[in-house]
């Protein structure tokens, strides 16, 4: 079965699902279980890292889905660690990753954090791209990047990241970086959508839902999705699993949007990419 997800062309032109699977913090005895029941229940995208720990549970998730599903169908992301960082580190943290997940070739391998105080994130981007030309990864981006560290890397290389994944929701609507990636052709996806949980309770979300008949969670994904922002919501149960995928049959008029749009102010329920490093 393909994906319930619509998918969106990357710059590069890969075909990437709008919304997928997130697994920051979910133990590693439990990942093989949880990616495969979100990707029974529709989920084809699935998003670690190697800072996660629990890339051997993605992985064997993804080829037991492939035991009877194809490879074009799922889309798999990982991350290189900040302690990787550098050309040849990058290079080495790569192999360690792909022997973790069991597979050829993987979807998309994002720089987790730029670490300005390293200086070497072009560097890793180097040697991202080296990993591309060998057909090795589909697609290569970056998470955490400000408007000066994509602007550098584009002076130095010339290559864009096709991606940046950052933390965007609701609370932290990241208007600025937005529009600079529109002008560049760089898609957004959105780490802790839900703002790890946070924002679901927030009052005037939780009006709209209940006019909706659609729980806050959906109604925020619904609104990253309306705006062009990708998402990997991470959810622990089968039941959450299921219904935040559940955004694709209904539809947040212009007052709702304008309600949310209106929640912005810029807080962080994580770090600050000029602080990790
Ligand atoms: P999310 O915004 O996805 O929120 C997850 C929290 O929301 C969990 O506590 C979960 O609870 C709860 N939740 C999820 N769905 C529902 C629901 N329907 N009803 C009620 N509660 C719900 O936060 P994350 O920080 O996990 O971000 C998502 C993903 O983004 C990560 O898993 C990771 O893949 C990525 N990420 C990337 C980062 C980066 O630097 N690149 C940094 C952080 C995250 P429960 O689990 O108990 O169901």
């Amino acid at each position: 079965m393909s994906s319930l997800v619509p998918r969106t062309a990357l710059a590069d032109g890969t075909l990437m699902d709008v919304l997928g699977y997130g697994v920051y913090k979910v133990p590693p005895d439990d990942t093989e279980e949880l990616c495969s029941t979100a990707l029974d229940v529709g989920y084809r995208l699935l998003d670690t890292a190697a800072l996660y720990g629990n890339e051997a549970g993605v992985g064997a998730a993804a080829r037991r889905y492939l035991e009877t599903g194809t490879r074009e169908d799922l889309f798999i992301t990982s991350k290189v660690w900040n302690a990787d960082h550098g050309y040849e580190a990058t290079l080495r943290a790569f192999d360690a990753s792909m022997e973790l997940l069991g597979l050829d070739q993987l979807d998309l391998y994002l720089i987790h954090w730029p670490c300005p105080s390293k200086d070497l994130y072009v560097d890793t981007w180097r040697a991202l791209e080296r990993l591309r030309a060998d057909g090795r990864v589909r697609s290569i981006g970056v998470s955490n990047f400000q408007e000066a560290h994509l602007e550098r890397l584009l002076a130095e290389t010339g290559v864009a990241p096709v991606l940046n994944q950052v933390e965007l929701h609701p609370y932290l609507q990241q208007s600025g970086l937005r529009s600079f990636h529109e002008r560049h052709g760089i898609t957004t996806q959105a780490w802790s959508p839900l703002g790890r949980g946070n924002v679901l309770v927030d009052p005037e979300i939780g009006r709209i839902a209940a006019e909706l008949g659609r729980t806050p969670a959906q109604v925020i994904l619904r609104w990253h999705y309306q705006h062009d922002v990708l998402t990997i919501p991470k959810a622990s149960s089968r039941e959450r699993i299921s219904s935040n995928l559940d955004i694709f049959g209904f539809t947040l008029d212009d007052a709702h949007l304008s309600a949310l749009d209106a929640l912005d102010r810029d807080q962080r329920f994580g770090s600050h990419p000029d602080t990790v490093g």
